[in-house]
């Protein structure tokens, strides 16, 4: 029987501390726990790794401080789209969506089409119609609307200034502004199999059906029983450009570095090289996890069968 492990995020590029309420960072914490406590239960009961972070995903997913499903950013045009991913590392199968709308919880749909679409990869409409088809679970525009979010994009509707190629004093503007909020789960099951999954609504004011690193299978999600699942937040079109889930796994691989280490290095070295800012979660199949960023903060959780249970927001 292998340690049972999960870890949870819920975004890096935190929200400065002094900007931060006792009573918003207690309603984040408790969001966290409930969902690390959800997965972790499925996890208790004998259940897989994959169930176990597509049921602590659907909980973050549902709640509406996070940006993924309910609660998601708004693009320019004020509409929410949203990216989603699972991965299972037993045989490398893997589902992804992206540019999806009115779909409760992305990372179930994510789960459909790893197990029942003869595909990996799906986007916009047509994953829509696939949702329809599969009977998945819709709801309309006001469901996933949050003031706070409609608030961050009325700021920047009407500028350019958000866009990532724009300079870095606009992108810590941004991430000051809390615009990754993505969410993320992965676990080790007592079989010693692990996943990963990540939901999101990508960047505020995002146009031309841009995609993030979420959904991409290797740079914002990844897992393989042979080296590590791992989860990513931050600065997707960077962590595009690093491979930065997969990068993991290879150094793992290859180079035979630790789960720690290589983490340490594709978070510290690699993404920080390129002004990449963000991190990741990850586990191996021992239960061994780390969370890793290079940002002011990353909401994130981790439990396992030895005691530990904590969650925490800053560095
Ligand atoms: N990585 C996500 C994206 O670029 C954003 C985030 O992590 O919040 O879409």
């Amino acid at each position: 029987m292998s340690k049972i492990t999960i870890s949870i995020h819920g975004g890096a590029g935190t929200i400065l501390k002094a900007d931060m309420t006792a009573e918003l960072e207690a309603a984040y914490l408790e969001g966290l726990q409930l969902a690390l406590n959800v997965g972790y239960a499925v996890l208790e009961e004998g259940g897989t790794a994959t169930n176990a972070v597509k049921a602590a995903v659907v909980v973050l997913e549902d709640n509406i401080l996070f940006n993924a499903g309910r609660g998601s950013v708004f693009t320019k045009k004020g509409v929410q789209e949203m990216d989603a991913a699972i991965m299972r590392g037993l045989d490398l199968e893997a589902g992804a969506v992206s540019g999806i709308r009115n779909i409760r919880n992305p990372v179930e749909l994510a789960a459909e089409v790893m197990l029942n679409s003869n595909h990996v990869f799906l986007s916009g409409k047509g994953a829509n119609d696939f949702a329809i088809k599969q009977g998945i679970k819709l709801e309309p525009d006001e469901y996933f609307y949050s003031q706070f979010r409609y608030d961050q994009w009325k700021a920047l509707r009407d500028s350019d200034n958000y866009s990532l190629d724009h300079t870095h004093h606009h992108l810590e503007e941004l991430m000051k502004d809390k615009k990754f909020g993505t969410v993320g789960a992965v676990a080790c099951d007592d079989k010693g199999n692990i996943a990963a999954a990540t939901s999101t609504g990508g960047m505020t004011n995002k146009k031309y059906g841009r995609i993030g690193d979420s959904p991409l299978i290797g740079s914002g999600t990844y897992a393989n029983n042979k080296t590590c699942a791992i989860s990513c937040t931050g600065h997707g079109e960077v962590f595009i450009k690093a491979v930065a889930a997969y990068d993991v796994s290879c150094l793992m691989e290859y180079k035979c570095m630790s789960l720690q280490e290589a983490m340490d290095y594709t978070v510290n070295k690699k993404l920080k090289s390129m002004e990449g800012e963000g991190g990741m979660i990850g586990v191996d199949a021992q239960g061994n996890y780390a969370m890793i960023f290079n940002s002011a903060g990353m909401y994130r959780g981790v439990r396992n069968n030895e005691g530990l249970n904590e969650v925490a927001i800053y560095g």
